[in-house]
């Protein structure tokens, strides 16, 4: 199902959109401040983004080309003052597309649905699903980078193999053994406290408390398991 972010501080908008866009299948989350939305499209993996132009903590345009440093999906902004038409028009590298307040359903759900179709065969299904997400950990396959509640950390090669290896098998308890067979390779020299001292640094960076471990747990006499 299609997932749209509504950034929208008034929250009667913010659900007439939301519900709208419920009538033809497409699946919202609201973030009703500038600083919220950015947070939620950076932690969240969205289709498309309703932006209004006024939020009372962000100006449309800047918070526009903040989403733009790391999104490339559809934005739409809304606005209800036919003079930022023209400025929203002018704007380069910014808005797929505008919609003026009041709307009716057609004139929201149109220009949202073509977008994403438009959006949809420019980049293949494929590359959108290479990233893992669990709660605030996400996990860019092809770019090999993690980031945890919107931060980005840096991960060594062999940190990267295992969070990654852990990360696409879920709920499933491997040995330490078969963790460094798997990422390091029977040939390579170490042993299963490399795969200890790996894990320990990997929660440093992912885990809020490292010693009570939210995302890979310790099964202990066994190995480790990534929770989902
Ligand atoms: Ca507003």
């Amino acid at each position: 199902m299609p997932k749209v972010l509504i950034i929208e501080d008034e929250l009667n908008i913010a659900e007439l959109e939301r519900d709208y866009l419920e009538v033809y299948g497409f699946d919202s989350d609201i973030a009703t401040t500038g600083e919220e939305g950015l947070k939620q499209a950076k932690v969240n993996t969205y289709d498309l983004i309703l932006l209004d132009f006024m939020l009372p903590d962000a100006d449309g345009f800047e918070l526009c080309k903040e989403l733009r440093k790391t999104l490339d999906i559809p934005i739409l902004m809304v606005t209800a003052r036919k003079e930022d038409i023209d400025k929203i028009r002018g704007f380069d590298r910014g808005a797929d597309d505008y919609i003026v307040k009041p709307f009716n359903p057609n004139e929201l759900v149109a220009p949202v649905k073509a977008h994403i179709a438009r959006y949809d065969r420019l980049i293949n299904r494929e590359q959108k699903q290479n990233i893992i997400q669990i709660r605030g950990l996400v996990i860019h396959s092809g770019s090999r980078q993690v980031f945890i509640n919107g931060e980005e950390k840096t991960f060594t090669a062999k940190e990267f193999d295992l969070l990654h290896f852990l990360g696409t098998n879920p709920n499933i308890v491997f040995t330490k053994e078969h963790l460094f067979e798997r990422i390091w390779g029977y040939d390579s020299t170490g042993d299963n406290t490399t795969v200890t001292v790996h894990i320990r640094k990997i929660r440093e960076k992912i885990e809020e408390d490292p010693s009570n471990p939210q995302y890979i747990e310790t099964i202990w006499g066994v190995g480790y398991r990534f929770k989902k």
